[in-house]
């Protein structure tokens, strides 16, 4: 089979610290994987600037500047990974996109077993964390806990999936028709349905600075999964309303069991006051919940732009400029 157009899209949000080596590490498996000919001489890789407040944009027009395999796009502000993410997959070119974070906590080897799965036919490649050594407790934890609960809800999800995978032009054309304002990628990937596979490979510690993903945007990740994806948290309040009130009618009737047949007094306030604050916080809580929903329908109804790109850089022109294979299976400049 004929080596594929690749290119690698990136998210990077403040990644100063990270990005000059991330950059060379990636241009390296770039020229490995042509010499194996598995992707072709005018492959690359695309940095998304998702509104950084330090020199990753100059780092990445730097890049761009200096090598003809990479490129840049800067979105106008900080949009969120996902965002960014998405932004990166629908504005570049090529045969087969793979998407990998800024610090190359993920296994750049998988790569290869990724395109060797495309070539056998699958559109779409889970890149799926063997193991999560490097990763706080915490974090593993509350991350298994909620790939289950997303599970239980029925949405379909691929376990210890993040976002490097890769995905064939087939794959990429079908996302775009998903016009979705509250961005779930690992949610809506596996709607696609195509030819699917998944490679594993180990996580790696982040290779400099710190976590962009605070607690803060973690949990609004986590509510997105649920929220975008599920309605079985509204048919929740509808069951408890329904077991609620049966369970009130069991409790009436007890009353007047006692009344009618004992003499015993009935306890006072305590009978009044607290079934009315558990009601009450059912109550908001059940809004709370509706409110959620409604404010999706909100959002989505305005079909706003999920994202609006500032400028780019050049197109990317292949390694080492327009670089060509030679039948020696190295990279050459055309003289
Ligand atoms: N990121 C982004 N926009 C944001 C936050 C993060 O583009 O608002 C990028 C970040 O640069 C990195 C990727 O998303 O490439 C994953 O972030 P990070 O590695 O900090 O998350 P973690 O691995 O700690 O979950
Ligand atoms: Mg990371």
């Amino acid at each position: 089979m004929d080596p594929v157009t690749l290119n690698i899209v990136v998210p990077c949000f403040n990644e100063q610290a990270a990005l000059p080596e991330t950059a060379r590490r990636l241009r390296e498996r770039l020229v490995e994987l042509a010499k194996e000919g598995l992707i072709s001489a005018n492959s690359g890789v695309v940095f998304v600037d998702d509104g950084s407040r330090d020199e990753t944009w100059s780092i990445i027009e730097r890049l761009a500047r200096e090598s003809g395999d990479c490129s840049g796009i800067k979105l106008a502000r900080n949009v969120g990974h996902q965002n960014a993410l998405l932004a990166g997959l629908l504005s570049t070119p090529g045969e087969v996109l793979i998407s990998i974070d800024a610090d190359l906590q993920d296994d750049l080897g998988a790569m290869r077993q990724m395109l060797l799965a495309h070539r056998e036919g699958a559109d779409i490649v889970y890149g799926v964390r063997a193991g999560r050594t490097v990763d706080t407790t915490f974090k593993r934890l509350s991350a298994q806990g909620y790939y289950r609960l997303l599970r239980a809800l029925g949405v379909n999800v691929v376990f210890n999936h993040a976002d490097y995978r890769l995905m064939s032009r087939q794959a990429i054309e079908a996302l775009r028709e998903f016009g979705e304002v509250n961005l779930f990628l690992r949610g809506i990937i596996p709607l696609l349905g195509l030819a699917t596979r998944t490679v594993t490979y180990d996580r790696h510690p982040r290779l400099a600075g710190e976590s962009k993903y605070p607690l803060r945007k973690m949990l609004a990740l986590a509510l997105e999964g649920i929220t975008s994806f599920s309605v079985a948290p509204l048919r929740w309040i509808t069951l408890t309303g329904i077991l609620l009130a049966l369970s009130s009618l069991l409790v009436g009737l007890w009353a007047l069991f006692v009344r009618v047949f004992t003499d015993r007094y009935l306890p006072g306030w305590a009978s009044v006051v607290v079934p009315m604050s558990f009601f009450s916080g059912i109550q908001l809580f059940s809004l709370g919940l509706l409110g959620e929903y409604l404010g999706k329908v909100y959002l989505e109804t305005k079909h706003r732009p999920r994202f609006i790109i500032e400028r780019k850089t050049n197109a990317p022109a292949g390694i080492n400029g327009e670089g060509a294979l030679t039948a020696g299976g190295t990279i050459e400049r055309p003289s």
